[in-house]
């Protein structure tokens, strides 16, 4: 396990990261079976992209961090979510949107020895509509041999293929070379410009009131970006100013347009809540309160955890609360939401606009403890302190010390810590919840990471 990567983002300068670019997205789609996960794996160069033995079952992560030739990245798997033949060409579609909606550059995979199928065709058709960066990737090239099949899909009509083999490597470089040329380098779907508007993910499971809140927020309002100008598609994301500032709401084309999928519909909600988190800043997570908590929910609220994004609970319907349901409300929080506790909540009702404007001191306070530094020399002084009145317990005759510490990244605020030993998961947790005793963050989830010296 390597603790010892956020040290890359160490710096003294606390502007220098204040303006964090979201990275850019590349999505890869296909239907089953092309080589999706082989090409991620390729591409990642590492075994941690799973390929699934067994058909059917769920990936769990879609996103991956990246980094070729110097150029990082987000790539994001659509495919993880294998259809059965009869919903195949309704899942690979919404694949195929949420990639457009979402990435920077879509690479479209088709097997290059079975050449294009009606289901390729059909997403061909939804690709063509985008103005996105699309690279037909013939995949299943292994040798020169397989080239005039790759040639053939110029028929397509999606430009040059590339013929690559996912599984040896061959040509993978140079389709990477020409994705690099036309992928920004900080991601274009969130526009991330410095001092621009900061970057809002409405999430939550179907019917807890997304699109209501949107609506009511945006009112008369409304200041639509149109990213896609000249597409019939909605816009990806929309500005709203709320308490005398524009924000900028990730992802409201997800919100907006239900899709409405048979087979599959946790997985591609599960999809577009990730994608959305890669481009945000901090998450609103909607809750009904006229619902019991579900596990659903607490999934939600986890993947906000993974993302290190910053967190609101917005506890909506709060009109419909009675006080049977209030006294359950209260021990369902204290049972499944302990762990984030930290997080700032608002009960709110989208219908009626009650306490909406609460919403916004809510994202501030998250924002700004999520963008936290604390000065290295106060840090140590914490550190010293603490283990002054509570040192770790000693372990086989050992007692690992704690040399030095330094917050090496904001965004969320990540600590380091050098030590002589391995601290156990207890004491970790203990600095944390000092941590926040003593400088607050709330709204921001916080990572204390440690590295033991030889
Ligand atoms: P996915 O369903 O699109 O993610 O496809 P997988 O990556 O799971 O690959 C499906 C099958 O095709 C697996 O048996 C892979 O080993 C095989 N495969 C993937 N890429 C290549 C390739 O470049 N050449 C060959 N010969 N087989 C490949
Ligand atoms: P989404 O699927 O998360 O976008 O949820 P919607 O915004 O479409 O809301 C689902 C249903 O809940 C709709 O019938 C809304 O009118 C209703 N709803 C949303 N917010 C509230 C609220 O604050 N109070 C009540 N009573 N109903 C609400």
């Amino acid at each position: 396990e390597d603790d010892f990567g956020v040290l890359d983002s160490a710096t003294d300068d606390p502007d220098a990261i204040r303006y964090l670019p979201a990275l850019p997205v590349i999505a890869i789609v296909g239907r089953p079976n092309v080589g999706k996960s082989a090409l991620v794996n390729r591409i990642l160069g590492r075994r941690e992209a799973v390929v699934e033995d067994t058909p059917g079952v769920t990936r769990d992560r879609v996103s991956y961090k990246g980094e070729w030739l110097d150029r990082r990245f987000t790539l994001v798997d659509t495919g993880g979510w294998e259809p059965d033949a009869k919903g195949i060409d309704a899942s690979v579609a919404a694949q195929a949107e949420v990639a457009i909606d979402l990435a920077d550059v879509v690479l479209f995979v088709v097997d290059a020895r079975v050449g294009a199928t009606s289901t390729d065709e059909h997403v061909v058709r939804l690709l063509r509509k985008t103005d996105r960066p699309v690279f037909l990737v013939a995949n299943k090239v292994d040798d020169a041999r397989q080239e005039p099949e790759a040639a053939a899909l110029w028929n397509l009509g999606l430009g040059e293929p590339f013929p690559v083999s996912a599984l040896h490597g061959r040509g993978v470089a140079d389709m990477l070379d020409a994705v690099f040329t036309k992928l920004p380098l900080v991601s274009a779907v969130a526009k991330d410009e410095v001092g621009g508007p900061r970057r809002v993910a409405i999430l939550g499971r179907p019917n807890v009131g997304k699109s209501s809140l949107l609506n009511k927020a945006a009112g008369e309002e409304r200041v639509v970006v149109n990213e896609l100008a000249g597409t019939t598609r909605d816009p990806v994301d929309e500005q709203i100013e709320l308490g005398g500032k524009i924000w900028r709401f990730v992802d409201t084309a997800g919100i907006r347009r239900r899709v409405h999928l048979q087979q599959g519909a946790d997985f591609y909600a599960s999809l577009r809540t990730q994608a959305a988190l890669e481009k945000a800043e901090v998450a609103v997570v909607m809750l009904d309160v006229s619902q019991p908590l579900s596990e659903q929910d607490v999934r939600i609220i986890d993947l906000v955890l993974e993302s290190g994004r910053a967190l609101v609970l917005a506890f909506n319907k709060w009109d419909l609360l009675d006080d049977e349901r209030r006294r359950y409300l209260e021990r369902e929080i204290e049972q499944d939401l302990a762990h984030v506790s930290w997080a700032p909540r608002v009960n709110i009702s989208a219908r009626t606009g009650r306490h909406l404007e609460k919403l916004v001191p809510a994202l501030e306070t998250a924002l700004e403890s999520w963008d936290t530094r604390i000065p290295t020399g106060k840090f140590n002084a914490f550190i010293t302190e603490l283990t002054q009145e509570h040192p770790h317990p000693v372990r086989g005759g050992k007692q690992p010390r704690i040399l030095f510490g330094t917050q090496a990244a904001s965004r969320p605020p990540t600590f380091v810590l050098f030590t002589t030993g391995f601290l156990d998961p207890g004491y970790r947790r203990f600095i944390q919840r000092r941590l926040r005793e003593i400088y607050g963050f709330e709204g921001s989830p916080i990572v204390v990471n440690m590295r033991v010296r030889e």
